[in-house]
C-alpha cells in the first residue's frame, strides 16, 4: 500500500509539472510599427495525407510558441477518405475553438494540388474551401481569388526534373492569381522560390508542410519549425492578411533569415546593438547584444573588429578593438552571412556606438 501511495504521489507531481510546463517562446523582436508574428501557413491532417487530427496541429503550434497557423489539407488528394469523408471545411471547424481558447490565430486554408506544372498552391483566408474543388486548375485558382484569398506557390523546386516557370505560371502571374511563393518548405530551400520571389515581387514564405506529428520538444536556433515571420499591425487574421498582401515577411529556416532588404535590415536593427563601448587603455571593450533566436554569423567588411564574429542567439558577445585616443565612436562594418537579402547575398550591417 505504501509503495502504491508513493507511486500515486510521483504520478501526481509529474502530471502537475506537465501541466505547468510553459510553451516555448520564439524570440524575434517587433520592428518599428509592426509586431513580428511567428506563423506556419502549410500543414496537413488526416483530412488529407497527414497523420494527426486537426486539434493536434493547434496543440503543437501552442507548445512551440507560434502566433498563427493555417491547416491546408489537399483539395484533390484524400487517401484516407474511406475512413474520413471528404469535407474540406472540417479541419478548420474542428480546430477553431481550441485555437481561439489558446490565443492562436487560425486561418482557414487549403492546398490546390495539381501535377507539376502548375504544381501546388496554398490559398489562405478562405470562406469556403469546398469551392476550390473544381475540375479545371484555373477555376480553382479563380475560386480562391474570388474569395479574397492570399495564394502562394508551394515548394516550386519540388520536382527536380520539372523545375521551372512555365506558361501556366505566366498566366497566373499576369492575372495576379498568386501573390506569394515558398522559399523554404520543411527542410528544403527552394532557390527558384527565392529568385522569383524577389524578381517578381512576390511575398517570401516558409512553412513546415508537416504531415507527421511534430516531434520538436524544444524550439532552439538549431532545431525549430520552418516559419514565416509576418510583420503585422496586430495579432489578428485581418492584420496578417494585410501584411501578407503587402509582402511584409521574413523566412526563418535552419540558422538563417531570408527577407527582402528592408525587412532584413529592420529585423537586424531591432535584434542587435552595441550594449556598451568602454575605453580600457589603448583598447575599447565592446559588448554586442543579440535579442533573437538566430546565431548571427558576421564577416568583417570594415577595418575594425575580428574578421569573423558570432553573436549567439539571445546572448551577448564581447570584443576588444583598437581605437585611437581622439576617436570617440566605434563603427563595426560587417556582412551578416546568415541573413540573406538574395541567394547567397548577405545583409551588410553597421553597428555604431559612442565610446564611454
Ligand atoms: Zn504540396
Ligand atoms: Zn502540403
Amino acid at each position: 500500500m505504501k509503495r502504491l501511495g508513493l507511486k500515486i504521489l510521483v504520478l501526481a507531481v509529474m502530471l502537475l509539472a506537465g501541466s505547468l510546463a510553459s510553451a516555448d517562446k520564439i524570440n524575434f523582436p517587433d520592428i518599428p510599427g509592426y509586431k513580428t508574428l511567428k506563423c506556419d501557413f502549410h500543414m496537413h491532417t488526416v483530412f488529407s495525407d497527414g497523420a494527426v487530427w486537426p486539434t493536434v496541429r493547434v496543440d503543437e503550434a501552442v507548445r512551440e510558441g507560434l502566433d498563427a497557423i493555417s491547416i491546408t489539407d489537399h483539395i484533390e488528394y484524400q487517401p484516407k477518405k474511406a475512413d474520413i469523408p471528404t469535407n474540406h471545411n472540417r479541419p478548420y471547424e474542428i480546430a477553431k475553438e481550441p485555437a481561439a481558447k489558446a490565443g492562436l490565430v487560425l486561418i482557414k486554408g487549403a492546398e490546390i494540388t495539381r501535377d507539376t506544372p502548375p504544381g501546388h498552391f496554398n490559398a489562405l483566408f478562405l470562406n469556403d474551401c469546398a469551392l476550390l474543388d473544381t475540375k479545371e486548375f484555373l477555376d480553382a485558382m479563380k475560386a480562391a481569388n474570388d474569395q479574397g484569398a492570399f495564394v502562394f506557390w508551394n515548394h516550386p523546386d519540388w520536382k527536380p526534373d520539372k523545375k521551372g516557370w512555365f506558361e501556366v505560371h505566366d498566366t497566373l502571374y499576369n492575372h495576379k492569381l498568386f501573390q506569394g511563393i515558398e522559399v523554404c518548405n520543411g527542410g528544403g530551400y527552394h532557390l527558384n522560390g527565392h529568385i522569383w520571389g524577389l524578381e517578381k515581387n512576390l511575398t517570401l514564405m516558409a512553412n513546415s508542410d508537416i504531415h507527421a506529428p511534430s516531434l520538436i520538444r524544444k524550439t532552439t536556433p538549431e532545431e525549430h519549425r520552418t516559419l514565416t515571420l509576418v510583420f503585422a499591425k496586430e495579432k489578428s487574421v485581418e492584420a496578417i492578411k494585410e501584411a501578407l498582401f503587402a509582402g511584409r515577411t521574413a523566412v526563418w529556416f535552419k540558422n538563417q533569415l531570408i527577407a527582402k532588404p528592408d525587412y532584413a535590415e529592420a529585423l537586424f536593427k531591432a535584434a542587435v546593438r552595441i550594449e556598451s563601448a568602454e575605453r580600457r587603455g589603448q583598447m575599447v571593450r565592446v559588448e554586442i547584444a543579440n535579442k533573437c533566436d538566430l546565431n548571427i554569423d558576421l564577416a568583417r567588411t570594415g577595418d575594425l573588429g575580428p574578421e569573423k564574429l558570432i553573436v549567439p542567439a539571445m546572448d551577448t558577445t564581447i570584443i576588444r578593438v583598437r581605437v585611437a585616443r581622439d576617436v570617440d565612436t566605434v563603427e563595426l562594418a560587417y556582412n551578416a552571412v546568415n541573413i540573406l537579402i538574395g541567394p547567397e547575398k548577405p545583409l551588410p550591417i553597421r553597428l555604431t556606438a559612442s565610446v564611454e
